[in-house]
């Protein structure tokens, strides 16, 4: 079984302003492009497994309660959708923990293939941040960086794909899936 592994502020959702962190459902603005690009993954046969940072719960800007209340609701949307989201996993830790499920440590994504059965070569990790990107990459995932246009950071060399949005990147991601499949054969 092969996942794919999204990061969530900035790739589902819009991301809140730099220092700011999303505390209530009412504040997540899904990307225009989330569902029909996830319902695309899910129907290649990846699990969508959702892997995200919440630093603001140890900061004390976002409530546990009112986190797992955005994480009910996000579930209920997918699976309205049509879409099964697997898991939510979540580091609610700031730096100083030095905990090993904060990105880019691989900890999320390495408990979660744990706990459904992932194969993690198969798999693909996608995110905004090179934070997504190395934590794809110590779990040994490929890895797919979304670099929002007109923002000036470089394409990241280190991701084995760059794509403007996550509609770009799953089409990319298909293809190399379809060509695997093809050379495995
Ligand atoms: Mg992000
Ligand atoms: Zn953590």
């Amino acid at each position: 079984m092969k996942a794919a592994f999204l990061d969530r502020d900035g790739v589902i959702n819009e991301k809140a302003p730099e220092g700011e962190y999303i505390a209530r459902w009412e504040e997540i603005r899904f990307l225009p492009d989330a569902f029909s690009a996830v319902s695309a993954l899910a129907r290649a046969g990846f699990k969508i497994i959702v892997a995200t940072n919440q630093r603001g719960v140890a900061l004390g800007k976002v409530r546990s309660v009112d986190l797992e209340e955005i994480h009910r609701r996000m579930r209920e949307e997918f699976s309205r959708q049509g879409i099964v989201l697997t898991g939510i996993y979540v580091c609610t830790h700031d730096y100083a923990d030095q905990c090993s499920c904060r990105k880019p440590q691989p900890g999320l994504l390495i408990r979660a293939a744990a706990e459904h059965g992932i194969e993690l070569p198969s798999s693909w990790m996608i995110g905004d941040a090179t934070s997504d990107i190395e934590a794809g990459k110590r779990a040994g995932c490929r890895t797919a960086r979304i670099l929002i246009a007109g923002s000036r950071e470089e394409a990241d060399s280190r991701a084995d794909i760059n794509s403007p949005n996550l509609a770009a990147a799953v089409e990319r991601i298909l293809q190399c899936s379809s060509v695997n499949r093809s050379t495995n054969a």
